[in-house]
């Protein structure tokens, strides 16, 4: 048999990960030993004993096999924050797929003194698919800085502003051009700083509502009785779910707990913030991209000194090192930046329970809409439902209007608003109520469909719809399915079949031709420009500076317009057709929250939603807001089709210099699977931009019931790629894939 040696730190810090010694596993160690573990090692040369992490384990000694010294022992219990960071790196590692250093240096923060008083970050405003369609155009076009940061953003939500005008070389100009396009915001940290500066107000908590205190005694009570469980809060926008997060949270931290707050970042808004303050004063902290690796290690200091008790931010707040962490809050729970686009890709949501079970903490989970994962797991028992069905500051739930634009254009109206929607503005307009347009631009990369008929061209095999690429063809990003770009609708024959185009100034263009008083502001052009324009924008809207508000998703999202009696959501099927199984899913959540913008105050509320597919469920649920009879409808799609929550899947992703051997490379894993018992094998594809910066792109999909045996797969195909792979080519993997590649 041959020796086993360990890779061990022996200072955990995110610095040293690098450095690992290498040490002999004693026999009687070599069937317990995990990565992960913690161990007693002899140091230096005086032998001292001292605590290690095991980092990695392999058969080859990297020095000298005479002077290797051996592992002492295993140490044995739970060892602190540090060793629950490492027992979490170690989870992450085994079911996301990843070095352990990797994982380690994702929940370690890293140490850097030198500080800056501003820091300035960008946000990608757009989903991964419209970044990775703009990314083919500037390729196109020759774009180089263009595309180096679209390309970074691609696989980030978030990158610090000086690294990008840095390191990766683009122009300020080039960034600014972003921002006026909508494709990114340029964020300061004052923003965040603000707020901790505020008056903090009277910490006297609101009454809470019948409903809203049973929820908060149903999860105190089983806390106190040992019972940390996963509970998800399935309640409308305003129906009093952040009142219920920061209750729960009081009586944690007066049981010595602490807590974690998720938002997504582009939720991080300033009154989000301004309520925590108010609340826990000081004990609060944020975590955000925009600040500096230096104040983030700070962060973790303070929290693992015991000076905060509260942390809010996005992902990544996850892993703040807290001492014993009492309640993990995850507020739009269904939101796809949950998951980490680089690797690990881990799931935040998945990630929280580990992180509660180590800490014999409890997780919330809320939404308005929630993913489908989450809610097929409180129907099957696993999660405890509690919902909230009432607006807290009353109004009603819109008359909503669904517009079939088929029927529009065969009665030879080819305007981008239905007669209904056009009726309706101009009855507003007289009133002097409020309006919003909407325009769904989520996933406009590719599909095509036919505007007489509203036929989507789709995959035979997958049922999602085909990306059209150069030369004429229609892919499917799953199996590679590939057909000819038909010149006329195969269902009608229509000439009419071609990709949907259109931006928010067209639409404010063609208003101010139909409508020519009206008075508009437009919420991701020119207006979002500068700091703080977004909020801006909204006030200025809220003060009744214009009478149409119009924008992309970013508008649909949290804040309260008490005058809009009007929403107009103009292609309602754009998100429908992503080449991905969540289209439906999408929709109905855009769809919802969009339709949720009207009638918020005491004027009741109408909406349109204009769509070539009106009798989809996604567009028909929205309108009815009914989530429990949406969740139903798609998950017998996800059943019939066998993708998750029912499935789980795992995307292998493979990246090589040369297209032959990225096809070899991709064909030989999958034959190596392709007879396992208990699973489907769908493709190898090209990925949706087969080539990014010469590297070409492969992706197969695993579909299996059990995760773990997905997880097996992985580790199984890890073991052949240091054979196969050489140094130009990388292997991913993705767990239950957000988006595709
Ligand atoms: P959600 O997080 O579900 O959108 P919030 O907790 O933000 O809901 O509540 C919506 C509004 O109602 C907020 O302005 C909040 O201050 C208020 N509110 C929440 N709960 C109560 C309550 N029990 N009594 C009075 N106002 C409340
Ligand atoms: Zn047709
Ligand atoms: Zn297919």
């Amino acid at each position: 048999m041959r020796e086993l040696y360990a890779d061990v730190i022996v200072d955990i810090s995110h610095e040293k990960l690098d450095k690992p010694f290498q040490y002999l596993v004693p026999d009687r160690l070599r069937e317990v030993l995990e990565t992960g573990m913690c161990v007693m090692v002899p140091f230096g040369n005086g032998n001292k004993l001292i605590k290690g992490y095991v980092v990695d384990l392999g058969d080859i000694c990297k020095f000298d096999p005479m002077r290797t010294k051996e592992i002492r022992d295993i140490v044995k219990g739970g060892v602190g924050i540090e060793g629950r960071m490492i027992a979490l790196a170690s989870w992450i590692r085994k079911n996301y797929g990843s070095t352990m250093i990797q994982a380690l240096k994702t929940v370690l923060p890293a140490k850097q003194s030198v500080k800056k008083l501003e820091h300035r970050t960008i946000l990608r405003l757009m989903s991964r698919e419209e970044i990775l369609s703009l990314l083919g155009e500037s390729k196109r076009k020759k774009q180089v800085a263009k595309e180096r940061i679209l390309q970074q953003l691609a696989d980030q939500e978030s990158l610090p502003y000086e690294w990008v005008t840095g390191k990766l070389g683009v122009s300020s100009q080039t960034l600014k051009s972003l921002e006026k396009a909508g494709v990114v915001r340029i964020q300061s940290t004052q923003f965040f700083r603000n707020p901790v500066r505020m008056e903090q107000g009277e910490k006297s908590s609101q009454a809470l509502s019948a409903d809203q205190k049973k929820i908060v005694t149903q999860v105190i009570t089983d806390f106190d009785a040992g019972r940390q469980e996963t509970y998800l809060l399935h309640g409308i926008t305003g129906s009093g779910k952040t009142a219920v997060y920061m209750e729960l949270i009081g009586e944690m931290v007066a049981r010595g707990r602490q807590a974690i707050v998720l938002i997504p970042e582009i939720a991080l808004t300033y009154q989000t913030l301004l309520r925590f303050y108010q609340r826990f004063g000081d004990r609060v902290s944020v975590m955000n991209s925009t600040l500096s690796i230096g104040e983030k290690y700070d962060q973790c200091e303070r929290a693992k000194k015991g000076e905060i008790d509260v942390i809010i931010g996005p992902r990544s707040a996850l892993f703040t090192p807290f001492p014993q962490i009492g309640l993990i809050v995850i507020d739009e729970e269904h939101e796809s930046s949950y998951k980490s686009e680089s690797a690990p890709k881990f799931h935040a949501r998945e990630t929280a329970l580990e992180v509660a079970r180590l800490h014999g903490a409890s997780v919330l989970l809320g939404s308005a809409t929630p993913s489908l994962e989450a809610y097929y797991r409180a129907q099957t028992g696993n999660f405890k439902l509690f919902t909230l069905k009432e607006r807290v500051t009353g109004g009603n739930l819109p008359v909503v209007h669904i517009v079939d634009l088929r029927r529009e254009l065969k009665e030879g109206n080819r305007s981008i608003f239905s007669r209904k929607l056009q009726e309706l503005l101009s009855d507003r307009l007289a009133r002097g109520e409020q309006s919003i347009l909407f325009l769904n631009r989520r996933g406009y990369a590719g599909f095509i469909s036919c505007r007489s008929c509203g036929h989507v061209m789709k995959c035979p095999h997958c049922d999602v719809s085909l990306s059209e690429h150069k030369g004429g063809k229609l892919i499917c990003h799953y199996c590679g399915y590939e057909e000819a770009k038909p010149d006329v609708c195969p269902q009608c024959g229509s000439k009419y079949i071609s990709g949907f185009k259109a931006g928010t100034q067209q639409i404010e263009e063609k208003l101010k031709e139909m409508f020519p008083n009206v008075r508009t502001l437009r919420m991701d052009a020119d207006t979002t420009r500068t700091k703080d324009s977004y909020e801006r924008i909204l006030s200025a809207f809220s003060n009744g500076e214009a009478d149409v508000l119009i924008g992309t998703q970013m508008i649909v999202k949290g804040h309260d317009f008490p005058k809009v009696t009007l929403v107009g959501v103009l292609a309602a099927d754009l998100s429908l057709s992503v080449s991905d199984y969540h289209g439906g899913e999408r929709t109905f959540q855009l769809l919802t929250q969009a339709v949720g913008r009207a009638g918020r105050g005491i004027l009741p509320g109408e909406a349109v939603i204009q769509t070539y597919q009106p009798e989809h469920y996604a567009v028909v649920r929205a309108a009815e807001q009914n989530y429990e009879e949406f969740y139903k409808e798609e998950i017998l799609y996800r059943e019939f089709m066998e993708y998750p929550p029912i499935s789980h899947m795992l995307a292998v992703q493979i990246f090589a210099k040369e297209e032959t051997r990225g096809i070899d490379l991709a064909n030989t894993l999958a034959a190596m699977v392709k007879g396992a018992l208990g699973i489907r094998l769908i493709g190898p594809a090209p990925a949706s931009i087969g080539r990014i910066n010469d590297i070409y792109r492969f992706v197969f999909y695993i579909k299996c019931h059990e995760y773990d045996k997905l997880v097996r797969i992985k580790d199984f195909l890890e073991e052949q790629m240091k054979e196969l792979l050489s140094r130009n080519e990388l292997v991913q993997f993705d767990f239950d894939p957000v988006n595709t590649l």
